[in-house]
């Protein structure tokens, strides 16, 4: 067993996600990520918020969309989130949870 290390839940060993609050479990595990160009780095990060924005705003599983909000949070698509949170046609669990991130962001 292990510790969530966003809300403290105890999870399985080889979860991905916390059942509990939808924190990315792996997320921090790539750590050693070689580093890069700054300017090739801003493009890549702006190239993963559009990726991750479009993925949390389509109607695919909520599982991946929890994901891909968690990973906008760790990016600090701050505007990103607030576009989820505030629009009323997201699921309920969706702006909630992006709300939730800004609080942290
Ligand atoms: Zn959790």
């Amino acid at each position: 067993m292990k510790i969530c290390q966003n809300c403290g839940q105890v999870i399985a060993n080889d979860a991905s996600f916390c059942p509990r609050c939808g924190h990315n479990q792996s997320s921090y595990a790539a750590s050693s990520i070689p580093r890069k160009l700054e300017s090739e780095a801003v493009v890549e990060r702006e190239q993963k918020i559009k990726e991750y924005y479009k993925i949390a705003r389509d109607r695919i599983n909520l599982e991946l969309r929890y994901q891909a909000l968690n990973e906008l949070a760790r990016l600090g698509a701050r505007d990103e989130l607030m576009k989820i949170a505030s629009n009323p046609m997201m699921r309920g669990k969706i702006r909630e949870r992006a709300l939730e991130l800004l609080k942290t962001t």
